[in-house]
């Protein structure tokens, strides 16, 4: 058993004012790496400008991190990054620009390599990393991990080169005003960091117990994704309980779902949170018997009193996507060329076992 998670995690109000001294240490020059809109709209942005400014640190902004960043990205902003002179990188914003904020510190370290080494065995450093979450699901400011498209392979993959970032600045006020579709996207790709860590071939003690937490603060803050008013701390508990999961699957990876997920975002523009979500109940399923009273524990933290409820509940929230046969078949295929993903989870990942997720 092995617990490591090297991140400096800030989980509070103001969080990026409170201690952008720290962050301010990173670097004398940062590139901020952020989407289109999002951030200029919760304050995320302005305040991450304006604790570098209070700090005398130099920045220039990459404002173009597309949902599912490509690699193409990637190298546009490293670009930016390089003529810039930049010596940190801050990502601001879901998962996108949090994983492309980490890619491009790598790109931008190593100057003189190109594109490939993005998807090389090779160990290179990058430079540091902050990274500022405003949705509730991916978990990426504490996990080592950075999936980016990649239209070679019609796919999307996460690099080869695992590194965490250095500090997260977390504060549940930049989820206030996002629409619920935002948040119910995201808190369900928490769900599935949580369900499939939990059930991975390599989960150990340390990493259970941060799912099992996980769980319990998740299903105690959910009550906005039924259309109630949010309670006070609900935000905050969606996003500590997305970066727990964060932690969980730093150690173990993901598992079928989001393996799955990937044909269903790539080809049928699916949110991640959904496309993940959508394989939820089937991978439940899939269990095997021994594991009936776990299931039960996880199902009931998460406040779903039977795997019948847990499904209606998915179903609710994410509704269906219609694929044809073919479809199902070419997305099964590309799983099952994966020995890797076939690889974690805690039963025998068949053929047939597979095709089963895809809810008909
Ligand atoms: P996202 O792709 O980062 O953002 C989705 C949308 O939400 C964008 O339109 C974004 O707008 C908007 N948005 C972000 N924050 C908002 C806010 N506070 N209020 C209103 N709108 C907001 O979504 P995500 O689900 O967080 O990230 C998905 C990516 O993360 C995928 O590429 C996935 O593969 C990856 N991922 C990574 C890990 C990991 O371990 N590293 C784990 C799971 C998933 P803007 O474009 O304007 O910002
Ligand atoms: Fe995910």
């Amino acid at each position: 058993m092995n617990f490591y998670m090297p991140t400096k995690v800030y989980h509070e109000r103001e969080a990026v004012k409170n201690h952008r001294e720290e962050m301010a240490l990173l670097g004398k020059k940062a590139l901020i790496v952020t989407g289109a809109h999002s951030s200029r709209e919760n304050g995320s942005l302005q305040d991450v400008t304006e604790a570098l400014e209070a700090t005398h640190t130099s920045y220039a902004i990459f404002d173009r991190v597309e949902e599912n960043p490509t690699v193409a990205c990637v190298m546009e902003a490293a670009l930016l990054g390089r003529k810039e002179g930049v010596d940190f990188v801050v990502g601001v914003g879901g998962g996108s620009p949090m994983d492309a904020a980490k890619a491009i510190a790598l790109m931008i370290q190593n100057r003189d390599s190109s594109e490939e080494v993005l998807y090389q065995n090779i160990s290179l450093r990058a430079l540091p990393v902050v990274e500022v979450p405003t949705t509730c699901g991916t978990g990426s400011e504490v996990t080592p991990y950075a999936i980016l498209t990649r239209r070679d392979k019609q796919t999307k993959q996460s690099i080869s080169q695992k590194f965490f970032p250095d500090l997260a600045l977390v504060d549940g006020k930049y989820l206030e005003k996002a629409p619920l579709s935002v948040i119910t996207n995201t808190a369900i790709d928490a769900l599935g960091h949580m369900l499939e860590s939990c059930f991975h071939a390599k989960a150990t003690d340390y990493s259970r117990m941060l799912c099992q937490y996980a769980m319990e603060v998740w299903g105690a803050a959910t009550g906005m994704l039924y259309g109630m008013e949010p309670e006070e701390g609900d935000y905050d508990r969606l996003l500590f309980a997305s970066s727990l999961a964060g932690m969980a699957i730093s150690h173990t990876s993901t598992s079928l779902p989001h393996a799955l997920s990937y044909y269903l975002t790539y080809h049928k523009g699916v949110p991640h949170g959904k496309a993940v979500g959508l394989f939820l109940p089937g991978f439940v399923r899939a269990l095997p018997e021994q594991y009936e009273i776990q299931v039960t524990m996880a199902l009931r933290a998460l406040g779903f009193g039977s795997l019948e409820q847990f499904e209606g509940f998915i179903r609710e929230m994410l509704g269906t996507v219609s694929l044809t046969e073919e479809e199902v078949g070419e997305m099964v295929s590309g799983v099952m060329a994966n020995p890797e993903k076939l690889s974690t989870p805690i039963f025998e990942a068949t053929e047939e076992v597979v095709r089963e997720m895809w809810p008909v």
